[in-house]
C-alpha cells in the first residue's frame, strides 16, 4: 500500500510514472478511514482539496516537472494545528479561537507548496502546544497506534500518530521543549528539532518564542533530511531566522560515521530511567561502536536545573504571547459589561486548565518583586546550560541520550499530576534551552506490551548534517524503523 512508503520511495515511483499523486492521496484517505476513528490524529481534513492538489501535481509531472526542481511534488504532508495554512482552520487545539480560519500561509507552508507538496489536514495537539501527551487538546485524545490505551506523546501527538499509523507520509510539528522528539519516540517514528533560527517561525502560533521551532516527523531519516532541506532557510518575516546556507541534507547520509565522536552524559543516567529504555541505550552504544564511532564520556553539569528553568522561561513567554487572545481581535468572544469582564469571561471560557496554569505561573515569575528571583535567574541558568553543551561539543560531534525516560504511558496516568507530566520532558528540554538541534529515532521496543523506545542525538548549533548522518547509519544497521503497529496488520 502506497501510504506505507516513504517520501523517497514514492518519489521514485512518481518519477517513473508507476503511480500517480492521486493514488498516494487516495491510499492515505483510505487509511484514515480505516484507523482514524480509533486514533484521532486528525482534527479535520479536506479530502477534495487534497485530491485537487494531487491532480495538479499529476498534471505538472505529466508536463515534465521533476523532483530535482520540486522535491516534494505530489507528496502529502500533514500539518500540526498550530501552523497557519491559508483558508484552513487554525485552532491550536484550543476552543478559544472558535472557528478561526487562517488568512495566510506560514513560511514553511509556502516552502512546502513551492516544493510541490500536497498540504493536507489539521493534526491534533495539546492546547497551544502545552503538554506531553496530547491530553490537553480541547478536541479529545489522540491515541498511540502501538496501544490505543496509551498516549502518543505531545504536544505534537497527532503529527506523530498520523505518521506511525501510515495515515500520512510525513508531517510537520513544533518543538518548544520536546514536542517533536518525545511523540516521535513514543510512536516509533523519526522526529527532528532544528537549531533555533534554522526554520522560520512566521505563521507558527507562538508558545515560547525563544524556544519554538518547526520540524518534520517522518518514517525514516532520509525523509527527515529531505523535508528539512525544504523548510529551512532565512526569512525576512522572522528576524530570528539565520542567514546560513541550507545544505542538501540527504547528501550527508553516507553510512560512514567512522571516527565521529559521540558523547554520553553521566547526568542522564537518572534513577527514573526505565530498565528497558536503559538496555536499549546500552545496545545503541555498542552498535555505534561497531559502526566505528568513538564513545566519549561528557558532563552536562546543569542538567538538574533544566526542567525548572524551562517551566519558568516557557511560561513567562507564554503568558505574554497568549495575551493576544483577548476576545477583541480574534477568538470566540464572551461579552461582558466592560472590557475587563469581557477579557476574563472570554479567557475563562476559552482556555483549558493547563493553559491557565501556565499563564498564571508565567505572570507570577514576571511580576515585580519576583522577576529577579525567578525569570532573571532562569535566564542565567539557561546560559549555563547552553555553555555546558558548547563545552561538550568541543570534545564530541553529538550527544546520545534516550529521548524519554519511559515508553508511552497510559492515557489518564499523569493528568492529575502536572509535575510528573513535566518530568517526561527531562531529556528533551535542554536542547531548546541551548538552542541546539536534536533528532529522535526508533531504538528498540519494550517487550510486553510492545512499545517503541526512542534514541536522541543532540547536535551543535547548525549541526543537523552530523546528527542526520549518525541517525541514518544507526537506522540502516538496525531493524526498528521497519516495524509497524500491530493494529495496522
Ligand atoms: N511538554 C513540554 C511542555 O509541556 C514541551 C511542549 C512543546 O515542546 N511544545 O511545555
Amino acid at each position: 500500500m502506497l501510504n506505507q512508503l516513504t517520501l523517497s520511495q514514492l518519489t521514485q515511483k512518481l518519477a517513473s510514472s508507476e503511480i500517480s499523486a492521486r493514488q498516494i492521496v487516495e491510499s492515505c484517505l483510505a487509511q484514515i478511514g480505516r484507523v482514524d476513528g480509533k486514533i484521532h490524529a486528525f482534527l479535520s481534513y479536506n479530502a477534495e482539496d487534497a485530491l485537487a492538489q494531487a491532480d495538479a501535481a499529476d498534471k505538472a509531472l505529466a508536463a515534465g516537472a521533476t523532483h530535482a526542481e520540486k522535491p516534494l511534488l505530489g507528496l502529502p504532508i500533514g500539518i500540526k494545528d498550530v501552523i497557519a495554512v491559508k483558508d484552513q482552520p487554525l485552532q491550536c487545539g484550543s476552543k478559544i479561537l472558535g472557528n478561526f480560519i487562517s488568512p495566510y500561509n506560514a513560511t514553511v507552508i509556502e516552502k512546502l507548496k513551492n516544493a510541490g507538496a500536497i498540504v493536507f489536514g489539521r493534526l491534533n495537539m495539546d492546547e497551544f502546544a502545552m503538554g506531553s501527551s496530547t491530553e490537553n487538546s480541547a478536541f479529545g485524545l489522540t491515541r498511540n497506534p502501538w496501544d490505543i490505551t496509551r498516549i502518543p506523546g505531545g504536544s505534537s501527538g497527532g503529527s506523530a500518530a498520523a505518521v506511525a499509523a501510515d495515515e500520512c507520509i510525513a508531517t510537520l510539528g513544533s518543538d518548544t521543549g520536546g514536542s517533536i522528539r518525545q511523540p516521535a519516540a513514543l510512536c516509533g517514528c523519526v522526529g527532528l528539532k532544528p537549531t533555533y533560527g534554522r526554520v522560520s517561525r512566521y505563521g507558527l502560533v507562538a508558545f515560547a518564542s525563544s524556544l519554538d521551532q518547526i520540524g518534520p516527523f517522518t518514517k525514516d531519516v532520509r525523509d527527515a533530511a529531505i523535508l528539512l532541506s525544504v523548510i529551512s532557510g532565512q526569512d525576512t518575516a522572522d528576524s530570528t531566522s539565520i542567514p546560513q546556507a541550507v545544505p542538501d541534507y540527504s547528501a550527508t547520509l553516507t553510512g560512514d560515521i567512522k571516527g565521529l565522536k559521540l558523547g554520553l552524559a553521566k547526568e542522564y543516567m537518572i534513577g527514573g530511567l526505565d530498565r528497558e529504555v536503559s538496555a536499549a541505550m546500552q545496545a545503541a552504544v555498542k552498535q555505534y561502536e561497531k559502526l566505528g564511532a568513538e564513545i566519549v564520556e561528557i558532563s552536562l553539569p546543569h542538567t538538574d536545573y533544566a526542567v525548572a528553568t524551562y517551566y519558568i522561561i516557557a511560561t513567562a513567554e507564554a503568558s505574554a504571547n497568549l495575551a493576544r487572545f483577548d476576545g477583541i481581535r480574534y477568538c470566540a468572544r464572551v461579552d461582558g459589561a466592560d472590557p475587563l469582564e469581557l477579557y476574563s469571561k472570554t479567557r475563562g471560557a476559552g482556555f483549558g486548565p493547563e493553559v491557565k496554569r501556565r499563564i498564571i505561573l508565567g505572570t507570577y515569575v514576571l511580576s515585580s518583586g519576583y522577576y529577579d528571583a525567578y525569570y532573571l535567574r532562569a535566564q542565567k541558568v539557561r546560559t549555563l546550560i547552553r555553555q555546558d553543551f558548547l563545552n561538550a561539543f568541543e570534545k564530541v560531534d553529538a550527544v546520545l541520550t534516550p529521548t524519554t525516560p519511559t515508553a508511552a504511558f497510559k492515557a489518564g496516568e499523569k493528568t492529575d499530576d502536572p509535575l510528573q507530566m513535566y518530568l517526561s520532558d527531562i531529556f528533551t528540554i535542554s536542547c531548546n534551552l541551548a538552542g541546539i538541534c536534536g533528532i529522535s529515532i526508533p531504538g528498540g521496543f519494550t517487550q510486553s506490551p510492545k512499545l517503541p523506545i526512542g534514541l536522541q542525538l543532540l547536535g551543535k548549533p547548525f549541526g543537523e548534517e552530523t546528527i542526520l548522518k549518525l541517525a541514518h547509519a544507526y537506522e540502516r544497521s538496525t531493524v526498528w524503523h521497519g516495524e509497524r503497529p500491530g493494529m495496522l496488520n
